[in-house]
């Protein structure tokens, strides 16, 4: 696909591990393999790695010694060391090095935001930053809540060009297709409404970690900021090159035309969720005292 330089690829948790309880090294492998390989292409990469509290869950919850039950952050807190210990290795193998980004709500904030990008900026330079929620310390106040509205703040902060979310499903389909054979695959969306809202609903309460809703929320904000986003399945062996080769795999988001300005997304992003999980939040903009 014709411009793609600056990636933002998220990989969740039911991916991560395969749908199992622990880490899928070798599905890990695979994509790291496939990121080096882009990353000798000359593409700037970020991962957005989720799969901190599922792998703190399996760890506590296999050590008996365990009285209490621990909560997310203690779960996020444990799993997160070990999924980057992971990711470490890993890509070790491949003389890549990696370095952890862990941020809240607040780093996107208009006073610290100039600095996280700095910070991305830099790291993008030497390294491929993996990126995760804080979980561990994150509030109901900074909480952002999913990985897939993560991974679009961070495209819309270092401007990248497209984000892969890469997940169980092959994409957004007409219908859910475990319940609806006649379900179709929906190749490319122009323009991001309630319509599709509502067909991503319908098929997100089984399907997938954060599910549909939150990947649409993502591909909106990336749309607004004049990113393009695309929703693949993982268990594609080559997905990403791929992708960057210009296959048509998945669900693509175009980017809309006219690109509204970083700083009015991420100021919109924060006022609406303010008071508000993202998980029920629908992404709207204020423009020009009227909101689309
Ligand atoms: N930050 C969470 C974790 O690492 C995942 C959130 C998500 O799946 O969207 O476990």
């Amino acid at each position: 696909m014709k411009g793609m330089h600056k990636i933002v690829i998220k990989v969740g948790s039911s991916t991560l591990t395969q749908g199992t309880q622990t880490l899928s090294r070798r599905y890990m492998l695979g994509l790291v393999q496939q990121i080096a390989h882009l990353k000798s292409q000359g593409l700037q990469l970020v991962l957005v790695s989720s799969g901190a509290i599922a792998t703190g869950r399996e760890l506590l919850n296999s050590a008996k010694e365990t009285q209490s039950s621990p909560s997310k952050q203690a779960f996020a807190s444990i799993g997160q060391v070990k999924l980057m210990q992971t990711w470490l290795e890993l890509f070790s193998l491949l003389d890549l090095q990696v370095g952890q980004v862990l941020l809240t709500k607040d780093d996107f904030s208009r006073s610290k935001c100039d600095l996280t990008r700095k910070t991305f900026t830099d790291l993008l330079q030497h390294i491929i930053p993996i990126v995760n929620e804080n979980d561990t310390i994150a509030t109901q106040e900074t909480r952002i809540g999913d990985n897939d509205n993560l991974a679009a703040l961070v495209a819309n902060l270092i401007e990248a060009d497209t984000i892969i979310l890469l997940t169980d499903q092959e994409g957004l389909y007409t219908a859910d297709p475990r319940f609806n054979p006649d379900a179709k695959l929906i190749p490319i969306v122009k323009y991001i409404d309630e319509t599709i809202f509502a067909l991503a609903t319908g098929s997100s309460t089984s399907v997938g970690t954060g599910g549909m809703v939150t990947k649409i929320e993502a591909a909106q904000i990336a749309s607004r900021a004049g990113i393009r986003t695309i929703i693949a399945s993982s268990t594609f062996p080559n997905v990403l090159i791929d992708l960057v080769e210009g296959k048509q795999i998945g669900t693509l988001f175009l980017e809309e035309s006219t690109t509204s300005k970083s700083e009015k997304i991420l100021t919109a992003f924060m006022e609406r969720s303010r008071n508000q999980s993202l998980n029920e939040y629908n992404f709207s903009i204020t423009q020009g005292g009227k909101t689309e």
